[in-house]
């Protein structure tokens, strides 16, 4: 499902470029190019993710259209054709979002990333760290008007705690003189466990010390700023960390996933250790005759084998590391009891027989030959081992799982 966003512009010439632009982007996007339409638009629809609105429309001259918007709920990003002091005080401390000028193509450009980060921003949960409770309630409500997610902590230790017990924090921002634990400290002890792809940290300080930039970036923060911010300046670098932090993951994702089933590829089971854990086992397995598939079925009949049975795998191994191996032969490494490993192995190894995977109106039958081993070696051993049994399988009628 497309996200709503809902542009109010009278020049027509900006209006079309708007909606193509957004459009593009794969936004829904409403027009309107005047107060009375907006409202209209308003009545009879809901749930715009954003807004982009003139402030000088023919029926509204004074930004009237920006308190019906905001009346309703909704973000605003708002255009002006001419920059003016007193204007943006007053429509910032109302709570729009951001004002952008019209005066070139490339303002108007920043439209668009501006709102993809707006709507991303729902997956970001924020660890606010400050022994100021002034400061935390401002920040908090800086980050929460743009959607991102926030807990807090009154200094560093109670941070460390915070970190531990509640799941889903994507980056800190944190302040440098506190009780209990600074910021600096805490940011050392984060980094020895996290880096800075993992979670990100906007250090903040109102300390006169200059040398505080380089002391928080040489611990571990990703960036820096000092206190008192003004707002645009805060939202540009939390902005900013949080694009480079999902470029980053976009860029591990493609370095280490399968592109056609979204398994883990080889060079993924190869580069995570298994911390620690002393019961590793291993599992190859291999469709049989996948060939015969691509001859009779097509390229495309092959391929749609491999994403089934990739859903399956990653049905039943969870919680374990599923990776597509080479062209049609898989590896899974598990840390549960090997009993209940090859009792997995088993079911999957039934319920792919079982199932037939429909393709341009034909059903295909497919089967896969496994071998596993819970021998205590190293991986590249393991993975020898459970190969050989896998060819065993094969030898022996395949459709069967091997593992002693
Ligand atoms: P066996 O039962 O002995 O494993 O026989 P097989 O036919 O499955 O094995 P073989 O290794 O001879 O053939 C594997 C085929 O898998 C050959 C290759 O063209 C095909 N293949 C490899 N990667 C892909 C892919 O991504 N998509 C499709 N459709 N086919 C692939
Ligand atoms: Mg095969
Ligand atoms: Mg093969």
């Amino acid at each position: 499902m497309s996200h709503k966003i809902l542009v109010v512009e009278d020049s027509r010439a900006f209006r079309n470029y708007l909606e193509q632009q957004l459009t593009q982007a794969g936004y829904h996007v409403y027009l309107a190019e005047s107060v009375a339409e907006a409202k209209q638009v308003l009545a009879s629809e809901s749930g715009f993710v954003c807004t982009v609105l003139d402030y000088c429309l023919p029926d509204g001259q004074d930004g009237e259209i920006i308190d019906i918007v905001l009346e309703h709920g909704y973000k605003v990003i708002l255009l002006t054709a001419m920059f003016n002091e007193d204007i943006r005080e007053q429509v910032l401390s109302k709570g729009v979002l951001d004002y952008i000028l019209k005066d070139s193509q490339a303002s108007v450009s920043y439209i668009l990333p501006l709102i993809s980060r707006i709507i991303n921003n729902r997956h970001h949960k924020a660890l606010v760290v400050d022994d100021s409770a002034m400061v935390r309630k401002h920040i908090v409500q800086l980050l929460e008007h743009q959607y991102i997610q926030t807990v807090i902590a009154n200094d560093g230790e109670e941070a460390l705690q915070v970190l531990r017990e509640c799941p889903g924090i994507t980056f800190v921002i944190t302040d440098h003189d506190m009780p209990v634990k600074d910021g600096i400290s805490m940011i050392q002890e984060i980094r020895a466990q996290y880096d800075k792809n993992q979670l990100a940290i906007l250090g903040l300080s109102g300390s006169n010390d200059r040398t505080m930039t380089a002391r928080f970036l040489k611990a571990g923060a990703n960036d820096f700023l000092y206190k008192p911010f003004n707002q645009e300046e805060f939202y540009c670098r939390v902005h900013q960390l949080l694009d480079i932090k999902e470029a980053n993951n976009q860029l591990y994702r493609l370095a280490n996933q399968d592109a056609l089933t979204g398994l883990w590829n080889r060079r993924f089971l190869f580069s995570q250790a298994c911390g620690g854990c002393s019961s590793r086992h291993i599992a190859m397995m291999d469709i049989d005759h996948f060939k015969r598939v691509n001859d009779t079925y097509g390229h495309d009949g092959g391929d749609a084998v491999l994403v089934t049975v990739s859903n399956i795998l990653k049905i039943y191994f969870k919680e374990d590391v599923v990776a597509r191996f080479g062209g049609e032969e898989f590896c899974i490494q598990s840390c549960s009891s090997f009993e209940d490993f090859t009792t997995r192995l088993e079911q999957v190894r039934t319920r792919i027989a079982k199932t037939p995977i429909n393709h341009n109106g034909s059903d295909i039958s497919v089967t896969i030959s496994m071998g596993a081993t819970n021998s205590e070696a190293t991986l590249d051993e393991q993975i020898k081992i459970a190969d050989t049994r896998l060819y065993q399988a094969k030898e022996s009628g395949r459709n069967q799982l091997i593992y002693s």
